[in-house]
């Protein structure tokens, strides 16, 4: 696996080992910063690397930093064509993820985000499966998800990690290996980096986006996917704990996680406890979907590789 060489730090490219921040950065100690993860998926075929969503994600990246009082001076276009050029100085010919970050780069000890510095990386590692195996046990967390009047659960806040890896390192702990995270209101939330989705009576459910969910890209995709292709109908509604226990089928979602199958819940089997038919058609049909190898949403790629402009 080849390793990354490059990042694109205080407006230009530099090799990686020189895109350092010193201790007393506030995003370091403070949690201030705003991010993104974005996958590219290599296709042997076309030999193209293809980035899945490209955009959009910059477009959250243009939400979460608007929340966050940051300054992103580029446009979505500009932070796009940047990415692609990343990856080609990159060279990757393998799968990869790209990580924007936006953060206050002051050193004074300042708790806000107003009057303060702001600073742009991007940097992109080769990259695997982010939750291994094919189907994986989950449990629901004792920790409950970042509410919005908390802190913004809409936004991808460095500090709101700090959530997710406790909820995440408590499930690993503990023998599973993922969380789920009930919100505030003890209904179903997320994963601790994941968006989530069940299946009763054949029908795809998954929390609103006033569940205190990230407003996941991959989630839509799912619905899309799955309205479009499987004719399966999907509903945003609340979801109980105990729902989680008589589903048909459940699964995570999201750029790290892709569609992954949950076969376990509380130590209670889902459905059979075996992957699920409609999760099995999502799985192949997303895979399907980011490698560019369906012509009708080819367009929800981004090809590296290509003389043409982004
Ligand atoms: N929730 C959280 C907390 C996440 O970190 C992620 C990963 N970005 C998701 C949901 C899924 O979002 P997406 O599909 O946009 O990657």
């Amino acid at each position: 696996m080849a390793s990354n060489r490059f990042a694109f730090f205080n407006g230009e490219f530099i090799p990686i080992e020189q895109a350092q921040v010193s201790v007393m950065t506030a995003a370091l100690n403070y949690g201030l910063g705003v991010f993104e993860g974005i996958r590219a998926y290599w296709n042997a075929d076309d030999d193209q690397l293809y980035v899945f969503h490209l955009r959009e994600h910059m477009e959250r990246l243009k939400r979460s930093s608007a929340i966050m009082f940051m300054d992103l001076p580029y446009s979505v276009d500009e932070l796009c064509r940047l990415t692609v050029e990343l990856l080609r100085r990159e060279g990757f010919r393998e799968d990869a993820y790209i990580r924007p970050l936006v953060f206050k780069s002051d050193h004074t000890i300042a708790v806000r985000l107003n009057g303060m510095t702001d600073a742009f990386a991007l940097y992109a590692v080769p990259f695997g499966q982010y939750i291994p195996g094919t189907a994986v046990r989950a449990c629901v967390s004792s920790w409950r998800r970042i509410e919005d009047n908390i802190m913004p659960s809409r936004a991808k806040v460095s500090g709101g990690y700090v959530n997710s890896a406790l909820a995440k390192t408590e499930a690993l702990l503990n023998g599973y290996d993922e969380a789920i995270v009930l919100g505030g209101d003890g209904q179903v939330s997320e994963a601790s980096a994941a968006n989530l989705y069940i299946v009763r009576n054949g029908a795809l459910i998954t929390p609103p986006i006033t569940s205190d969910i990230l407003e996941g890209i991959t989630r839509r995709v799912v619905a899309q996917l799955a309205q479009a292709e499987l004719h399966v109908p999907v509903v945003e509604r609340p979801i109980d704990r105990t729902e989680l226990y008589v589903a048909e089928e459940a699964f995570f979602c999201g750029t790290g996680a892709e569609v992954k199958p949950i076969i376990e819940i509380d130590r209670r089997p889902v459905g059979n406890g075996a992957v699920g038919p409609i999760t099995a058609r999502l799985v192949e049909l997303y895979s399907a979907v980011v490698h560019g190898r369906l012509p009708a949403y080819r367009d929800w790629c981004t090809p590296v590789y290509t003389n043409e402009g982004v």
